[in-house]
């Protein structure tokens, strides 16, 4: 065994009203002409945070979308250089929190970001971002957010579907993050541990969605998942998601949800030993069938046809998949991918 590991300097906030701290964890920063940032689907929610931030606040730009289109961030660039902006508060999901690093890569801004979804992204050092259709990912120390406050308080209006689907989202990250060829005791630990956070919250959340205590659940599992994102690459799963959204425009986190039980049950034939803490958390024999079956029963999408994806795409996709493969514990036969593919278009239940 032999590992290297960088573990993440991000302040953790956690509390149901910690929303509350962030004026001091400004001055903390030495953030005195903050720019909050937020989707135009949540403004209003975020005008009214800003308003709590007094004099150290210049406002809102909501201008977030999903995938971090460039033009998206240039529009915000000019508002920071402009009012010379000091730091960066994301008020949202994976979208803003996404917008909010690509302004740090370009200007090493401090960062807070209060999460909304479960997606995970604000304790990674990753940043996905879209130029002309095509979506590039790149990794820096300066994309990881100073502080994260989770104040599941903000998670109380995240309506069940996408409570639902970002959790899975985030249980992508650690799902693959167990059979990462650059893997380490404490990501295992750390992966293990989030997919049990997250099994136990997402149902409880469908079942009551103003249950406070299930949505703080699920935000550690977000905390933990995201972590595992941050320390091992990720593999088939993470390829095919790109892949399918990039050529058939699908929604991301409702994507990562129909493609994770195939492949895991893809990898669980090469590698079952590595997988045993997820079909363990899911009390299943099988880790794909059993994400399958948690998936079915929160009411998910559970096929890649209901997304939108044409029936004709599926040898392209397949195509796109093995092109340039990222590396995976079992091998990727453009045959056997296509399979996969199709199952997920049609909705099957794994065997494995
Ligand atoms: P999102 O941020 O796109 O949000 C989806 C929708 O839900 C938006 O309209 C948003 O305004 C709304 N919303 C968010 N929180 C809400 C709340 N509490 N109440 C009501 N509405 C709310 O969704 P997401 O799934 O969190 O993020 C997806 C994006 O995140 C993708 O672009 C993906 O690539 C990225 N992502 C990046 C990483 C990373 O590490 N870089 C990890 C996971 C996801």
């Amino acid at each position: 065994m032999s590992f290297d590991v960088t573990g993440s300097p991000a302040r953790i906030v956690f509390g149901r009203g910690a929303r509350g701290q962030t004026p001091d964890i400004l001055r903390d920063l030495g953030i005195t002409r903050a720019l909050v940032l937020s989707t135009e689907a949540q403004k209003e929610t975020a005008d009214a945070f800003a308003c709590t931030l007094g004099k150290s606040c210049l406002g809102v730009f909501a201008g977030a979308v999903m995938h971090t289109p460039v033009h998206a961030t240039e529009a915000a660039l000019e508002i920071v250089r402009e009012q010379r902006v000091d730091g960066l508060v994301a008020f949202g999901g994976g979208s803003t929190i996404g917008l909010s690093k690509a302004i740090a890569y370009r200007t090493d801004l401090p960062q807070v970001a209060l999460p909304t979804t479960y997606a995970g992204s604000e304790v990674t050092n990753i940043l996905g971002q879209t130029a002309d259709g095509a979506k590039t990912t790149l990794k820096s120390p300066r994309l990881i957010p100073e502080v994260v406050i989770y104040d599941a308080e903000l998670t109380l209006s995240l309506p069940v579907g996408m409570s639902v689907t970002s959790g899975i989202n985030a249980m992508a990250h650690a799902v693959e993050g167990l059979y990462a060829r650059d893997r380490n005791p404490v990501s295992a630990m750390i992966a293990a541990e989030g997919c049990r956070a997250m099994i136990e919250a997402l149902p409880r959340i469908a079942q009551a969605p103003a249950d406070i205590a299930a949505r703080e659940r699920a935000f550690v599992g977000s905390w933990l998942c995201g972590t595992v994102l941050g320390q091992a690459g990720m593999a088939l799963h993470h390829k095919l998601c790109h892949v399918l959204g990039g050529l058939y425009d699908l929604p991301h986190a409702e994507t990562h949800t129909v493609i994770l039980p195939h492949a895991t049950a893809f990898n669980a034939r090469a590698v079952p030993q590595l997988l045993v803490p997820v079909a363990e958390a899911l009390g299943a024999q099988m880790p794909g069938a059993g994400l399958w079956d948690f998936a079915q029963a929160l009411g998910a999408p559970h096929s890649l046809r209901d997304l939108g994806m044409p029936e004709d795409g599926i040898d392209r996709a397949a195509d796109a998949a093995v092109a340039q493969p990222y590396w995976n514990p079992a091998p990727i036969g453009r045959d056997a991918i296509a399979a996969l593919i199709r199952a997920a278009w049609a909705g099957q239940r794994p065997d494995a």
